[in-house]
C-alpha cells in the first residue's frame, strides 16, 4: 500500500516532511491516551467541508483522503496512510473546516476531540511542535492555493475590494479572487448569482450566500469566525484589541490558566499587521512581515485556549459596578473580572475635503504586499517622517517607479531610525521632499492627481500621482471609553505613576493601594501598548507591556 501523501497541487513544496509528518509508535500511543480507536469504512465521511472542526484523526491502518470541494470538480489535496494525521489551524479555534475528510481504504483511526487535542498540545512539547508546525504550514498551503470557501468578485478601482481582501488576508482566510476588469469568465458567475458590476465587491460565501459590499462583521458572521465562542459567561480577563500588545497579553494570560477573551474590531495584528517588514523585533535578524508575526501570535494565543472575537468592536465600558462589562456594537455585554485595553492608535486622517472618497482607491494607511501590487511601476507618495513611513517608502521603492516622501519638517533625523534614513538616502527611487504638505486630492472614483505645497516657496504643484500612503500622526483609540478612565491631554490613557492624586480623586479611586504599573484610574482595568500615555511606539514595547500587565491581573483577581 502506498502511504505517502498524493500532494496533487502542493507537489512543489519543499517542506513536505513537516506538512505531512509520520508519527512514531510512541507518539501515536501518547495521542491514543487522549482519544479512542474506531474502525472506518471505505467512503465514510469523517468530517464534511463547512462543518465545525471538532475532531482530529490519526490513521493507524487503511487510508483517508483530504478533498477540497471546488465548484466544478473536487480537488484531492492529500492522502494519509498509517501514522499520519488530519488537521490545520481551524482545529485550534473550532471554526468551520475548509475540506472534506473521508476514508479511501477501510481501516482504523484514533479519534480525539478538540478539547483533548488542545490539552495535548499544551502539555506534550514534542507533539505540540510537530502538530502546530504541520497545522500552520497546511493553512499556508491552503491560502497559497486559494483553497477556501469564499470567492471574492471585485475590482482594483473599488475601495471596498481592497478592504475585503485585507480583512480576509489578515484573518488568514483562503479565498479565490475574480477581477471584473481582468477575468474574462467572471460574467458567467455574475449571471449565475444575479449580481451586477455595481454590486462589487461581492463575496460568495460557501457557494451559497451572496454578500454585496459586506461589512467586515457580515463576512465574519458568514464564515462563522465567532460561532464557537460563548459571549455571555463571566471571564477572568477581557482584552480589547488584538495588536501585538493584546495578543501578548492573551498568550500570557491563557498560558497561565486565565479564561481569556479578546475583542478585535478588525483582524489580528493591529498596526504591526500593516507593516511590510519589521526588522527591529528581537529574534528576527532578517526581519519578519507584520502579517506573519501577527498570524503566529494569533495561533499561539489560540493554542493556549484564548478565544478571539473577530470584527467585534468594543463600543462602551460598563464601569459603574463590578464585575465590569464590555458592550459590543450589537448591545451585548460581556462581563469580566479584569480588563486589558490594548486598542492602540491609528493614523490621523488629514483634513482634506474629499479624503474619504479615495480611501482604498488611491489613499492607503498601510503598505503591505496587497497595496504594493496596486501601484507597481507607478509613482507614489508617502506622507510622514516616522519609522513606519520610512519602512513603507523603502518597501514600495522595490516595485514602484518612484517614491516621493513628503515631510512637514526640515528632515528625518529627529523622527526616524538611523538605519532607515541611510536606506532612504541611498535609494535612487526615493525622493525626499521636506517642508511639503498635500493640500488637495483630485480624481473621479480613483485618485488621479495630488496637489502639494512646498513651505520653502509657498508654491503649489500638481502631479498625476494615483497613490498616496498617509503615515503621520497617531491618534489613540479611546473615544469609546466615555469617561471611565483618566486620559492625558492628547487622549492617551494614563496609568500607574502618571496618575496624579487629582486624577485618582476625580476617578473616586476606592482602594488603599496605589494603581499598579499599567493600571488605569479604574481598579482592575489596565492599558498597554500604543494606547497608553507615554508608551514607546514599538512592537517590542507593546508585547512587553501586554505580558507585564498579566502579572498584575493575577494580583487584582486575588484582591
Ligand atoms: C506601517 C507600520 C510599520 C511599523 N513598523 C514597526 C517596526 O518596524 N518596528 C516596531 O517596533 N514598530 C513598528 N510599528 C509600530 C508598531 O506596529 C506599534 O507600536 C504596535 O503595533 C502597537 O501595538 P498595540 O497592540 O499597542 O496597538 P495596535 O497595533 O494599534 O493594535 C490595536 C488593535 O486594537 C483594535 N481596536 C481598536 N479599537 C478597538 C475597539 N474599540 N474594539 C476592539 N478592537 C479595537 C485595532 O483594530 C487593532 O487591531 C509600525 C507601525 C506601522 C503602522
Amino acid at each position: 500500500m502506498n502511504t505517502s501523501p498524493l500532494r496533487i497541487p502542493l507537489a512543489a513544496n519543499s517542506r513536505v516532511e513537516e506538512l505531512y509528518p509520520k508519527l512514531t509508535a510512541a507518539q501515536i500511543a501518547r495521542i491514543a491516551s487522549h482519544g479512542h480507536s474506531r474502525q472506518v469504512q471505505r467512503g465514510e465521511v469523517l468530517v464534511e467541508a463547512g462543518e465545525r472542526t471538532e475532531r482530529f484523526f490519526v490513521v493507524t491502518s487503511g487510508q483517508i483522503e483530504i478533498v477540497h470541494p471546488a465548484c466544478a470538480t473536487e480537488q484531492l489535496i492529500a492522502v494519509f496512510g498509517p501514522g499520519m494525521f488530519t488537521g490545520e489551524v481551524n482545529l485550534l479555534s473550532g471554526r468551520r473546516g475548509l475540506v472534506q475528510i473521508r476514508v479511501s481504504e477501510e481501516g482504523e483511526v484514533i479519534e480525539v476531540d478538540r478539547e483533548h487535542l488542545l490539552a495535548l498540545v499544551q502539555t506534550d512539547s514534542e507533539l505540540s511542535d510537530l502538530l502546530m508546525r504541520a497545522f500552520i504550514l497546511r493553512r499556508v498551503e491552503l491560502i497559497a492555493h486559494g483553497f477556501g470557501d469564499v470567492v471574492l468578485v471585485g475590482s482594483s478601482h473599488c475601495a471596498g475590494t481592497l478592504r475585503v481582501k485585507e480583512f480576509l488576508t489578515r484573518n488568514g482566510h483562503p479565498y479565490s479572487y475574480l477581477d471584473l476588469d481582468r477575468d474574462a469568465d467572471v460574467q458567467d458567475l455574475l449571471d449565475h448569482f444575479q449580481i451586477t458590476a455595481a454590486d462589487v465587491p461581492v463575496l460568495i460565501c460557501r457557494g451559497e450566500v451572496v454578500l454585496r459590499n459586506p461589512t467586515n462583521q457580515q463576512i465574519a458572521d458568514c464564515l462563522g469566525f465567532n460561532e464557537e465562542i460563548d459571549q455571555t459567561h463571566i471571564r477572568d480577563l477581557v482584552i480589547i484589541g488584538a495588536g501585538p500588545a493584546g495578543l501578548a497579553a492573551a498568550v500570557y494570560g491563557a498560558s497561565e490558566g486565565l479564561d481569556v477573551l479578546v475583542l478585535e474590531s478588525s483582524a489580528p495584528g493591529g498596526q504591526a499587521g500593516s507593516s511590510s517588514k519589521i526588522e527591529n523585533y528581537l529574534g528576527f535578524p532578517t526581519g519578519i512581515s507584520g502579517q506573519k508575526l501577527a498570524a503566529r501570535a494569533y495561533t499561539q494565543a489560540q493554542k493556549f485556549g484564548a478565544q478571539v472575537l473577530i470584527a467585534k468592536d468594543a463600543k462602551r465600558l460598563a464601569c459603574e459596578r463590578k464585575p465590569y462589562a464590555v458592550q459590543l456594537d450589537n448591545g451585548l455585554r460581556i462581563p469580566t473580572r479584569a480588563i486589558i485595553i490594548a486598542t492602540g492608535a491609528e493614523y490621523r486622517r488629514l483634513p482634506l475635503d474629499n479624503l474619504s472618497q479615495f480611501e482604498g482607491a488611491g489613499v492607503y494607511y498601510g503598505a503591505t504586499f496587497i497595496e504594493a501590487q496596486l501601484c507597481r511601476d507607478e509613482e507614489v507618495i508617502v506622507v510622514g517622517g516616522g519609522n513606519s513611513a520610512g519602512q513603507a517608502a523603502v518597501f514600495l521603492a522595490q516595485t514602484a517607479k518612484r517614491v516621493h516622501m513628503l515631510v512637514r519638517s526640515d528632515g528625518l533625523a529627529e523622527t526616524m531610525s538611523r538605519y532607515l534614513i541611510r536606506r532612504i538616502e541611498e535609494n535612487p527611487a526615493i525622493v525626499l521632499r521636506t517642508r511639503a504638505e498635500i493640500v488637495a486630492l483630485e480624481g473621479d472614483g480613483h485618485l488621479a492627481r495630488v496637489r502639494w505645497q512646498g513651505h520653502h516657496t509657498g508654491d503649489t504643484e500638481t502631479y498625476d500621482i494615483r497613490h498616496v500612503f498617509f503615515m503621520a500622526g497617531a491618534i489613540p483609540n479611546t473615544h469609546w471609553l466615555d469617561g471611565c478612565v483618566a486620559l492625558d491631554a492628547k487622549g492617551f490613557i494614563k496609568t500607574g505613576l502618571d496618575l496624579s492624586p487629582e486624577d485618582l480623586a476625580a476617578a473616586h479611586w476606592p482602594l488603599a493601594r496605589s494603581p499598579h504599573l499599567l493600571e488605569t484610574s479604574l481598579p482592575g482595568v489596565f492599558a498597554v501598548g500604543d494606547v497608553r500615555g507615554g508608551s514607546i511606539k514599538r512592537v517590542a514595547s507593546a508585547v512587553g507591556e501586554g505580558s507585564i500587565a498579566v502579572a498584575f491581573v493575577h494580583q487584582v483577581l486575588h484582591e
